[in-house]
């Protein structure tokens, strides 16, 4: 038989954790969620993108999470509901209201409503995010990075002169178009986990890094003190997002160049460094990748559909699981 090795049935009653960005992670962890029914998983969110518009918290990579896994993403889009509408932006537009770069349509408007609703109740964003799944059911158990406030932003210089921007003005805004000179997570030497972040972490049998953006969804989580030194007690296996020198969608090589990293799945895996990473998965034209230290195997790296996703899920277990 070919392809990659069925776990499946060994993976029950597994304790896996997994970091995760937005599309890229999401559409990850419906694989792994095929591979290894019966396994708890435990989903560590970045935070990261998180940002304030018309004063509603909004937080697009737990969105898309939750979203993906309790079947409400819009699939084409990758982010936000799907039957989405935009009413609410239209009007706020014609009122003349900034920012109207950035696209909440009415269904998302309501998530973000009971937030920040509930975070000035003084409810933490991890108790939040868990009220939220009680609707979405992900059939995972999803925390965020931290309860504390920190936000990724990016310095630039354009006309506009030298500044630091919210992150999400220059991926969404500049499209990433302008060069980030630096990329800083702000507030990062404060944030402590989020509860149960440390536990879920202690307690799992193996933790896999998705194909997310090494920077600013993986990278983030990883600033977090606290949160790498934990994960390089256990066995860890990586994704690469990287594949024959491209991000495979998006704009993840503008995050590597700013940060002084080559584009490639070796420079990434490098950037993980082998203290954190066990195992890496790379595509098939990357198989020369090499890191002392670090178990490498070549596969069919695209999430083109669900069998595809499912069946890469299931070899970074595979590897892991030769790993423990
Ligand atoms: P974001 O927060 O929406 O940017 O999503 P993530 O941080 O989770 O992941 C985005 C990254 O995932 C992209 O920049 C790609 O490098 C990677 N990616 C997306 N689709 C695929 C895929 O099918 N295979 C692999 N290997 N990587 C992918
Ligand atoms: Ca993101």
């Amino acid at each position: 038989m070919s392809g990659p090795p069925d776990t499946r049935w060994k993976t029950g009653g597994m304790r896996i954790v997994s970091l995760a960005g937005g599309i890229g992670g999401a559409r990850f962890l419906r694989g792994l969620k095929a591979a290894a029914p019966g396994s708890e998983i435990t989903v560590i969110g970045n935070t990261g993108d998180d940002i304030t518009l018309f004063g509603l918290r909004v937080c697009p990579d737990l969105d898309t999470v939750m979203y993906t896994l309790g079947g409400g993403i819009n699939e084409e889009q990758g982010w936000g509901r799907d039957g989405e509408t935009f009413t609410v932006k239209e009007e706020l537009a014609a009122y003349g209201m900034e920012p109207q770069w950035f696209g909440l349509g009415d269904r998302d408007f309501a998530t973000h409503i009971i937030r920040t609703q509930m975070l000035a109740a003084g409810y933490p964003l991890s108790q939040v995010t868990e009220a939220l799944c009680d609707r979405w059911r992900p059939g995972v158990r999803l925390l965020p990075m931290s309860d504390d406030r920190t936000e990724t932003h990016v310095v630039v210089a354009d006309d506009a002169g030298r500044r630091a921007v919210h992150f999400q003005e220059w991926w969404v805004r500049l499209r990433a178009s302008v060069p980030a000179e630096q990329i800083v997570l702000v507030g990062a030497a404060e944030a402590r986990p989020a509860p149960g972040v440390l536990d879920a972490i202690r307690d799992a049998d193996l933790v896999i890094l998705p194909p997310s953006n090494p920077v600013v969804s993986i990278g983030t989580i990883l600033q977090v003190p606290g949160i790498r030194a934990a994960l390089e007690d256990k066995t860890v296996v990586g994704v690469s997002p990287i594949i024959g020198g491209a991000p495979v969608r998006g704009m993840a090589d503008a995050c590597l160049t700013a940060i002084g990293v080559e584009t490639s799945a070796q420079a990434v895996l490098e950037l993980y460094g082998s203290a954190l990473v066990d195992g890496w998965l790379v595509a098939e034209e990357d198989k020369g990748v090499a890191l002392d230290g670090v178990a490498v195997e070549a596969r069919p790296l695209l999430m083109s559909d669900s069998a595809a996703t499912r069946d890469l899920a299931a070899a970074a277990l595979a590897l892991a699981q030769s790993l423990r």
